[in-house]
């Protein structure tokens, strides 16, 4: 199953995937470790993007792409895969169907976590994880740019039929529980 796991800053994303990753057998791949990991070893990539994590903007789509198109050849995503954190503009989607269609794939489902403004940035200041990103005006920037420039993704998928809506209120077990629903009617 190829799953895109979409969401504010802040919704849980991360959570859910490794939830999905052990209960589904699919691997995930998220762009933010992916990125984090690369700055931390100090990799050129790392050197490119670290100030650009640090404010709390978006890498360039042909760098995230381009990343994103490497890491899925691996033969680990063959039989599918969780995106987490990618696609996030409208032009990130559009390669990645681009690159769904030269490899003759589809995409299973498009899991939009629901969680209001004002609890996102409750959750991101409270979770502790020592993100450089994590504080308050950073924070601020993130769903700035979230509303702008990933929210339209929504749309995007709506059109395609693939959307499912979560309710990303409540414990990280109910809303798993939601998750699991979802794909699980989506295997039938
Ligand atoms: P995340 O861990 O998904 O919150 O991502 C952390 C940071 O990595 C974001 O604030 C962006 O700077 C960068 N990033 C991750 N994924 C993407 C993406 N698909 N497009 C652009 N920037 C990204």
């Amino acid at each position: 199953m190829r799953i895109i796991l979409f969401g504010p800053p802040g919704a849980g994303k991360g959570t859910q995937a490794k939830l999905i990753e052990n209960a589904f057998e699919i691997p995930q791949l998220s762009t933010g470790d992916m990125f984090r990991a690369a700055i931390k070893n100090e990799t050129e990539l790392g050197k490119k993007v670290k100030g650009i994590l640090d404010s709390g903007q978006l890498v360039p789509d042909e760098t995230v792409v381009d990343l994103v198109e490497e890491a899925l050849s691996d033969p680990k995503f063959s039989e599918g895969y969780i995106l987490d954190g990618f696609p996030r503009t409208v032009p990130q989607a559009k390669a990645f169907d681009s690159l769904l269609d030269k490899a003759d794939e589809k995409l299973h489902a498009f899991v939009s976590l629901e969680v209001p403004d004002e609890e996102l940035m409750k959750r991101i200041l409270s979770r502790g994880e020592g993100r450089a990103d994590d504080t308050p005006e950073k924070v601020k920037v993130r769903l700035e740019v979230y509303n702008e420039e990933t929210a339209p993704v929504l749309n995007y998928y709506k059109q395609k039929g693939v959307y499912k809506a979560i309710n990303g209120l409540g414990t990280i077990d109910e809303i798993f529980g939601r998750i699991k629903a979802v794909l699980n009617s989506n295997k039938k």
